[in-house]
């Protein structure tokens, strides 16, 4: 029997994509995934050490695994138990110290480092500690498990130059470190022929990507390039930070087709006082500015943001800055935050700066009617629209719905209609399926019946996931437009 792994993943995508090579490498070793964290004989905890108490979660988490591990050795059996993210790379020692029955701890920049780290475990007799402060090379080259077959995530950079008075991220990751062109260029072009159509780029501040390779931004550069590759339907990124942003990054977002006209551009605080505090580098006019300059140059791109809500310092007259650029710019959508000290950052020395949880909690219930006002209102202008949806799944919440996503990445259901065996064409998750926005809500829009579909994976693909129960059948009188690809139809029993 194939030994199992169950990998848990805490923060944020940059370590779910971290999770994703773990498997990867987890798979190549001949680990099979485990439905459950009960059921596996190694378990990796990818952690994170920007959310709150994060470390007392962490040995919560790792007390609970102790009583499994000790379960599994009275039966004869093991329990291999992991540690790495980002908590690792800040605790590592601390983490073999307070839980000895831990196996592995590796760093941010160990992953390619795993296999010969398990190997070292039945040797030791104390946890294998791992952790070195910076990125020597990139680990282009490791396999990745995909958590759906037609999306990827790919690096372009890790570790970030920026010095943001509220982040962990540049003591936990490092400098930045842009991987070369060549390496992302020969990643995407394999995900594709393995039936990839959309790659999401990440990095932590992904317009300043190559300017350690090259002595400046190579960011625009990179998207034309990459809009090239053949078979690649969607491309996004994530994160971009707004002083970087230029228009040279624009202008190649509106040239090429094939980069979504989506920009996820965080705000963090409307106030140039508090973006001050925050060592962000921008001012609010500059953000404006950009915001302007993008719905000029792209009229339908989507525009969401990240706001946290009282600072450190942040007085009312900061916060009802944010209240007018949020106004002014009318996101669709707008990740907000009630400021909470994270342990290691500057700001959460900032003790006597802070502001009063009741405070804070009041401006956030001030803050939150106007963005999913805003956010509704641009689902609603949609409405009358034809969009293409890249169809994910059945809606976690409905599974008489399907859920897709538009250019822009705003979530439209589908109403689901019954198959037809033997007569309508199969839409499986990953096709692109054109349909009319009919209705809206404030975190989605509600689309007609498919006017068209444009199958993106072979045949034997998707009557595979029809098989798995994610097929989905066109109702028998939804027109067909020109250049819908018809693939040959699964035989299927009622
Ligand atoms: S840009 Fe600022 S918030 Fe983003 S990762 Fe770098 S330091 Fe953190």
């Amino acid at each position: 029997m194939p030994r199992t792994y169950f990998v848990r993943t805490f923060g944020c995508q940059m370590n779910e994509h971290d999770s994703g090579r773990a498997a990867g490498l987890l798979e190549t070793l001949g680990y099979r995934r485990a439905a459950t964290a009960d059921d596996a004989d190694l378990i990796l905890l990818n952690t994170c050490a920007v959310r709150e108490n994060a470390d007392n979660r962490l040995y919560g988490t790792l007390g609970h695994l102790k009583g499994l591990k000790d379960q599994r050795r009275a039966t004869g059996d093991d329990l291999t138990i992991v540690v790495g993210g980002c908590l690792a790379q800040k605790d590592g020692a601390t983490v073999a110290e307070k839980a000895p029955w831990v196996d592995v701890v590796y760093g941010t920049h160990n992953l390619p480092d795993l296999p010969q780290l398990l190997a070292q475990v039945d040797s030791a007799a104390i946890p294998v500690v791992e952790l070195v402060e910076q990125l020597e090379t990139f680990p282009s080259a490791l396999p990745a498990k995909r958590e759906v077959r037609h999306h990827a995530w790919v690096s372009i950079s890790v570790g970030c130059n920026n010095a943001c008075t509220f982040c962990i991220v540049p003591s936990l990751r490092g400098p930045e470190r842009s991987r070369p062109v060549e390496d992302i260029v020969t990643e995407i072009e394999r995900l594709v022929a393995d039936e990839v159509i959309e790659v999401t780029l990440l990095g932590q501040n992904v317009n300043s990507y190559g300017r350690d390779l090259f002595g400046a931004s190579r960011f625009a550069e990179l998207l034309r390039t990459l809009g090239d590759v053949d078979g690649l339907e969607r491309l996004r990124f994530t994160s971009p930070h707004p002083r970087d942003f230029t228009e040279e990054v624009l202008q190649a977002m509106a040239d090429t087709p094939a980069v979504m006209p989506h920009l996820h551009l965080p705000l963090q605080s409307g106030s140039d006082r508090v973006l001050r505090l925050m060592r962000r580098s921008y001012r609010t006019r500059r953000y404006l500015n950009l915001v302007a300059r993008t719905r000029e140059l792209l009229p339908a791109a989507a525009l969401t943001t990240d706001i946290i809500v009282g600072f450190p310092g942040e007085t009312e007259q900061d916060f009802q800055a944010t209240l007018d650029v949020v106004e002014q710019v009318r996101f669709d959508q707008a990740f907000t935050f009630q400021y909470s000290p994270r342990p290691g950052t500057p700001a959460a020395a900032l003790t006597a700066e802070f502001v009063p949880p009741e405070v804070v909690a009041a401006r956030y219930q001030r803050l939150e009617p106007r963005v999913r006002a805003h956010s509704r209102e641009r689902h609603q202008a949609l409405v009358g629209t034809t969009q293409e949806l890249l169809i994910e799944s059945p809606s976690k919440t409905d599974p008489s719905r399907w859920s897709g996503r538009t250019p822009g990445n705003h979530l439209v259901h589908l109403p689901a209609a019954p198959l037809t065996p033997g007569r309508a064409p199969v839409y499986a998750p990953g096709d692109l399926v054109t349909v009319a926005i009919v209705e809206a809500a404030t975190n989605y829009a509600i689309g007609s019946a498919p006017i068209a579909v444009r199958r993106t994976r072979p045949g034997a693909a998707a009557a595979d996931a029809l098989a798995r129960g994610e097929g989905w059948a066109r109702p028998a009188d939804a027109p067909v437009t020109p250049g819908t690809v018809r693939v040959p139809l699964p035989v299927l029993v009622p």
